[in-house]
């Protein structure tokens, strides 16, 4: 029949204009997020035992480790980046960490204006320096 596309067209936005609405105001409304979602990586600088399984872990070797031994000999972490423009959230490294140092938070607001800022320091006390170096040997 001519014009029943037209009609079935119709209804279907009738239908969906009384329906409740599902458009959030964001960054006003917050979405509820399921349990297990994946934003960021953070990092508890004194349960990493610099073992190097999260990075041997990573299928695209996107984390990089620095430490120096102490006094008895006992490797102390220094520096920890990930070049999260590269990162799959596969939480492989995360499931390999022996002490739980490493863990997923649910912070999902992580768009930057360059690039090379995807490579981040989870080690809140390494020097700018290091993180610039890895930075510029990723570009
Ligand atoms: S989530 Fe996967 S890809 Fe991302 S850093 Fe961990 S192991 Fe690597
Ligand atoms: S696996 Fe865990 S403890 Fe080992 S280096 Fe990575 S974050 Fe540190």
């Amino acid at each position: 029949m001519y014009g029943s596309g037209l009609l079935k067209g119709l209804s279907i936005t009738i239908k969906h204009f009384f329906e409740k609405k599902i458009t959030q105001q964001y960054p006003e409304e917050r979405p509820a997020l399921p349990k297990r979602f994946r934003g960021s990586f953070e990092l508890i600088p004194s349960k990493c035992i610099v073992c190097s399984l999260c990075s041997n872990a990573c299928p695209n070797n996107i984390i990089s480790i620095q430490s120096k031994k102490d006094e008895n000999n006992k490797k102390k972490l220094t520096g920890y980046q990930m070049m999260m423009g590269s990162c799959l959230y596969c939480g492989f490294c995360v499931e390999v960490c022996p002490t739980g140092a490493l863990y997923i938070t649910q912070k999902y607001e992580n768009a930057v204006f360059f690039r090379q800022n995807l490579n981040v320091s989870l080690f809140k006390d390494e020097p700018e320096q290091m993180l610039q170096a890895v930075r510029s040997e990723a570009e």
